[in-house]
């Protein structure tokens, strides 16, 4: 039922709660995006913890605590 995480495979949040959906958090699917892009793609200009510091207007969601400190 619940979606698997093709970076991890470990269970990911449905969309509701998971901007990364499919994948479970940012950065398995930026770990994806690589992958695709090219290893030396890897390092890109952003971190990805850059989105959890409020740089990105992503939707912000109570219930979503998961996986942050
Ligand atoms: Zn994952």
């Amino acid at each position: 039922m619940a979606a698997r995480c093709p970076t991890c495979k470990r269970e990911a949040l449905p969309p509701a709660k998971n901007p990364a959906f499919p994948f479970c958090s940012p950065r398995c699917r930026e770990v994806d995006l690589g992958k695709w892009l090219g290893e030396e793609f890897r390092i890109v200009d952003r971190t990805p913890e850059a989105d959890e510091d409020g740089q990105q207007a992503t939707p912000a969601n109570p219930e979503d605590e998961d996986g942050r400190p």
